[in-house]
Order: C-alpha cells, then structure tokens, then sequence
C-alpha cells in the first residue's frame, strides 16, 4: 500500500475451523468476510438478483435470502445459479426447505434452533444432504427466538441461554458427525452480544458469523455494530459479520466494510484524517474534506489524506499521511510523503491535493 506498515494492534485471532460457504473461506486464517441480506421477496427472482448485483457491486462477499415458503424454495435454483457470490437460504420452521435449499445448489443454509423443534428430529437427514453436498450449515441462535425450553430455565436471553442453545444444536449435528457449522449467537444488546460471543469462543472451535440482532435504524445500528464488532474482533473473535439495519442493505455492507477497515482488517480504500474544525480553524475544514473526499472517491489506489484546519495538529497529521494539508491564515501548506512541497492559498488546496494524488498513483504504476 501506499502507507507504511502499520503496528497491528488487535488480539491474535482466535483459531477456528475453517468452513467453505461457496468460494469463500470462513475462519481460520481467512479474512473477515461481510455479509448482508436481500430484503425484496425471495420468489420475485430478477428483484432478488438486482439487489444481490447491488450488494456485490458494494462490496458484499455472502448473501442470505430468505424463505418462508414454496414459491421462495422453488426460485432458489434460479438465484443461486445467478448469483456472483455465495447464496445462503434463511430457514425457519419448515425442515423441507432445507432440502430444497441444498439440491438448490445454495453455498450453506441457516437454521435457528428456537424455531426449528420440527428440525430436531430431522438432524440426521439434514446433516446426511449437507455432508453430500458440501453444504454448511449456519446455527444461527436469535434472543427474539430463543428456545422455550431455555427461556424457561434462564429467565431470559442471557449470553449463557444463547450459548446454550446453539451448543445443543451443534451437538445434534455432532451426533451425525456433521461438523461443517458456523454459529452466531445474536441479541440487540451490544452488551450481551459481545459477552455471548466470548463465552462461545471459549467453549468451541466452530467460524462465528457475528450480529447484532434488530440492531435499529441506521445510525443506532452502526453504532451498536461497531462497537460489538469492534469489542469482539479487537480481541480476534469473528470470522465473518453481518451488520443488520432497519436501512438498505447495501448501507449494511458500506458500514461492516468500514468497521472492518477502521481495524485494520480490511485494506482501507480513500481515509480522509480531517480534524473536527474549531475556533482556532482558520480555512473552512468542512468543505475543504468533503471536496477532497468527493474528488478522491474511486481513487485506484489506497491513500491517507490529512485535512486540518490550523497548525496545532495540523503538520503531524499531514506528515504522517500520503498527503495532507495544514492550513493557517487562509493558506494550505501542502505535504506529500511528509515533506512539505508547497504553501498554497486556501482557493487552490483541494485541486492541489488532487493533482498530487495522481502524482502519487503515477509514481506507484496506477494510472
Ligand atoms: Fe482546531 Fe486546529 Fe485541531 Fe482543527 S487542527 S480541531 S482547527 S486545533
């Protein structure tokens, strides 16, 4: 990249099994993938299809549908087939669509185990067209659907009830020696999200697919988001992440990507460093970081811009970014690589960045 190395400061992430959903790693060494979920109707193929494209296009790596019925089962054939990345089927109560889902030709499917009493049964059945057809299989444990039998015995969905459930489930499956499983344990508590995802770190080996559940609109919601994600994968737990939004989901995707890059997890693409502005700012650093944002979006290659409004922080940031500007008395002292290059007037600050961004890229071989 074009910045230096960076000092990773996150825990050693944790060692999970390592499970295919298509063509796409999840655990072990594999990177943190982002997820999201189609909201349109499932059986409505070509709406479904758009809104994947959509999805892809944002940089989604797994998708899930979901299919409470006949007519979403029958058009999963279609979806899956069409589909430029992996299709997990979302299954609640109906065992069939299990089936359906796999000879569909879905990369995994999801079943939550409050809502499948009638899939207990079929364990064995479902583990034995799993395993035949390389499909994993999600348990995917909700605090709004926790089993009655633990809701009974816990009081509520506490991080030990959920941990419980998807334990039990598992062990179903184990029972077939079906280990090909990754679990997520969701409450729309951060707090008690991150603290169920610790205590099944703990007690398993099994990928975790971490959420948020019902995490609310979109501004609630990335918050709840980033800091569980944040918690959690600061300490090397997660393997793959959905952030839910009452928004559309491609904003799902933007901001788990986000997360993802604001650990260091994710290459990031255009970071802007732009100081919050105050009494002391002497150029407008509103508009000076969004036209540099505007004119650096797409930008081929990674790059770090400081844009701070006076000299107080000003000159440390610019010099520790690919390029920035520290500005002062309606001026902007230019930096590239921390070197100051030139001192030019606030009117020319954002084409002069730009400029020497493609300087940049030209030197690095991007055109
Ligand atoms: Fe204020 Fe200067 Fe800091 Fe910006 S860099 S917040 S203008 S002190």
């Amino acid at each position: 990249t074009v910045r230096g190395d960076e000092p990773r400061r996150l825990a050693p992430r944790r060692r999970s099994r390592q499970i295919m959903v298509g063509n796409v790693p999840v655990g072990g060494d594999a990177p943190v993938s982002v997820q999201s979920m189609t909201t349109t109707v499932t059986a409505d193929v070509n709406a479904t299809l758009q809104q994947i494209a959509e999805l892809t296009a944002a940089g989604c790596q797994i998708v899930r549908v979901a299919v409470p019925s006949q007519d979403d089962a029958d058009a999963l054939p279609a979806i899956a087939r069409k589909s430029a990345i992996p299709v997990i089927a979302d299954i609640h109560f109906q065992p069939k669509y299990v089936f359906a889902a796999i000879e569909a030709g879905c990369a995994a499917v999801r079943v939550n185990p409050g809502n499948i009493k009638k899939f207990d049964d079929r364990v064995g059945e479902i583990a034995r067209a799993a395993k035949d057809a390389g499909v994993p299989i999600r348990i995917g444990v909700n605090a709004g659907s926790l089993d009655k039998r633990l809701l009974a015995k816990y009081g509520k969905a506490t991080p030990e009830a959920l941990v419980e459930s998807a334990l039990w489930e598992c062990s179903l499956f184990e029972e077939h020696d079906f280990r090909d499983i990754k679990i997520s344990v969701k409450h729309n508590d951060p707090v008690v999200m991150v603290e169920a995802y610790r205590l099944l770190a703990e007690r398993c080996d099994y990928p975790l697919h971490l959420g948020v559940t019902e995490a609310g609109p979109a501004f609630q919601g990335t918050v709840k988001s980033a800091v569980a994600f944040g918690a959690l994968l600061s300490q090397g737990i997660g393997d793959t992440i959905r952030v839910s939004l009452s928004a559309p989901p491609v904003e799902e995707v933007k901001v788990g990507t986000a997360i993802l890059e604001a650990l260091g997890l994710r290459e990031r693409g255009l970071e802007i460093v732009s100081c919050p502005s105050c009494g002391r700012a002497q150029v407008d650093v509103y508009k000076l970081a969004e036209e540099v944002t505007a004119g650096l979006k797409d930008f081929p290659v990674p790059l770090r811009v400081a844009v701070m409004g006076c000299v107080v922080n000003g000159p440390g940031e610019a010099r520790e970014a690919d390029l920035g500007v520290a500005s002062g008395n309606g001026k902007g002292q230019i930096f590239v690589k921390g070197e100051v290059i030139k001192t030019v007037p606030e009117s020319q600050i954002v084409e002069t960045l730009l400029e020497e961004a493609v300087r940049l890229a030209e030197k690095m071989g991007v055109d």
